[in-house]
């Protein structure tokens, strides 16, 4: 398929770095009442298009009308909607109090929420809109000018966000750049006073490194294999219905997908059949024919997950296996009997609507085989016994833990969103974003008078110098 994305000529991108550095000092961007106007633009600007975005984005990946509504398009006027209520508050200097009497006596001390200058965001094609956007808002919010790298996998949002971007937007300090390799990496030789990445820890590694040459701070929101550890005495439908939907949702291309499930040994054949129904329930008989399952977002992404359930030393296919390559086709798939050690199936990170599951006699197996991998960007764990809730909350690592569901923390916006280890640094959504993009800079204001109280500072030292 010829893509419908331009990518940026090298020149531009050379140019769009050096306006956009020389236009932050101009101070037009931390002017609050252009912030408050270009976030409503970004709301505008996906409002006034939402039936073209939805279009787009079923063009990307048979993208469900309801989850590109749900994990896209909401997520960004919500976004703006709370930070055109909460700026006013968020950007006030905050007043701290002296703790050295003697020697600020006289000071007034301030923290002033500084905007870090020019920034890099990098957008990742699975939710194409929420995953540049939402950054971009709080970014914007803060009063920094900012140039926006969407993914080049999801060609026709990508190219309709660039067609659409400088109608709504000031183009003097905010753009796009797009392309693959080549241009991010001549993005990434330039110094940025922030970049914000979206992507696999591969490329996070390439980022932290060619950032580190000019000491410019990144976070990182990478992924990793979720687990969802089920215990004993749990309802199972339930349990089923919810992994389910945290395996299925944008056909399991999601950086919070529950990746693997280990399961106590007592409820395996129950979930199985449970998971059976709901698969059933939700997609029918042939769940090709569903129009409520996203397809995966290129053959070179469904080959990759083709491969490893092919690849696989062992595990039996419990429901689904069906595949299509021509239409990127995989159905929703359970493989149980896996050995924990050996299948490809537990190495990287699946990201498509294939769900191992492995059985576990005592939690403290389980536990022992999360704690053997990299830290998760999320832990999931179903239980109703707190003191086994608390035991794995105690003795394990991951980004966030959701207990009893999957997915829906990512989507609580009060919350920190973030990774850590292998699954990313740093965090954002809400009020996190804002202080992900800002720099509290000290200030501190102090009158010229009362010179005499300062003697006590100053040489020739004598004992007098003690009571400072
Ligand atoms: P990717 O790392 O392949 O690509 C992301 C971006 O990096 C693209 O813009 C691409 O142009 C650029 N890029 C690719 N190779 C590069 C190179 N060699 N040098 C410089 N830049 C390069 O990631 P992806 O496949 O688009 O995303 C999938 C991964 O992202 C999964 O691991 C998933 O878990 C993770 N993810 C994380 C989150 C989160 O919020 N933590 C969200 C979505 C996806």
């Amino acid at each position: 398929m010829t893509s419908p994305l331009e990518y940026t000529s090298i020149e531009t991108i050379v140019d769009s770095v050096d306006c956009l550095r020389g236009n932050f000092v101009t101070g037009k961007s931390r002017d609050l009442t252009w912030r408050k106007h270009y976030i409503q633009r970004i709301y505008d600007m996906v409002k006034e298009n939402e039936e073209q975005l939805y279009e787009a984005l079923a063009k990307d990946m048979n993208k469900p009308r309801l989850e590109a509504f749900v994990g896209d398009i909401s997520p960004v006027l919500e976004e703006c909607v709370y930070y055109i209520d909460n700026i006013d508050q968020l950007v006030k200097d905050k007043k701290v109090k002296s703790r050295s009497f003697v020697n600020n006596a006289t000071s007034t001390n301030l923290i002033r929420k500084d905007p870090l200058g020019l920034v890099l965001i990098f957008g990742a094609w699975n939710f194409p809109l929420q995953l540049t956007l939402v950054p971009l808002v709080a970014a914007v919010a803060a009063g920094n000018t900012v140039i926006l790298k969407p993914s080049e996998i999801s060609m026709h949002t990508s190219a309709l966000l660039t067609s659409l971007f400088p109608l709504y937007l000031n183009p003097n300090l905010y753009r796009i750049v797009n392309g693959g390799v080549e241009e991010s990496t001549t993005l990434l030789s330039h110094r940025f006073d922030h970049i914000f990445y979206t992507g696999s820890a591969h490329v996070g590694k390439i980022v932290m490194e060619a950032a580190a040459k000019h000491l410019t701070p990144v976070t990182l929101e990478l992924g990793g294999k979720c687990p969802a550890i089920v215990t004993e005495d749990v309802d199972i439908d339930t349990v089923a219905q919810r992994i389910a939907f945290g395996k299925f949702y944008n056909g399991g291309q999601a950086c919070v997908a529950a990746d693997y499930v280990l399961i106590h040994e007592s409820e395996l054949d129950a979930f199985v059949d449970a998971f059976k129904k709901t698969v059933k329930k939700w997609f029918g008989d042939d769940p090709r024919s569903s129009h409520d399952l996203a397809r995966m977002v290129s053959v070179k992404h469904f080959d990759h997950v083709a491969g490893l359930v092919h690849r696989r030393q062992s595990g039996d296919i419990a429901i689904g296996g069906d595949m299509d390559r021509d239409e990127c086709y995989i159905a929703p798939t359970l493989i149980i009997n896996i050995e924990y050690s050996e299948s490809v199936l537990m190495g990287d990170e699946i990201f498509g609507p294939v769900l191992p599951v492995l059985v576990y006699k005592k939690v403290n197996d389980a536990i022992s085989y999360v704690n053997r991998k990299h830290s998760p960007l999320a832990l999931y764990i179903f239980s109703k016994n707190k003191k086994i809730i608390d035991k794995i909350l105690k003795t394990t690592q991951s980004g966030g833990v959701l207990v009893n569901d999957t997915m829906m923390h990512q989507a609580e916006y009060s919350l920190p969103f973030g990774g850590i280890g292998n699954s990313g640094m740093g965090n954002y959504h809400g009020d996190k974003s804002f202080d992900t993009f800002t720099h509290e800079r000290s200030i501190m204001i102090k009158s010229q008078r009362m010179e005499s109280l300062m003697q006590v500072r100053y040489p020739p030292y004598t004992d007098k110098n003690l009571s400072l």
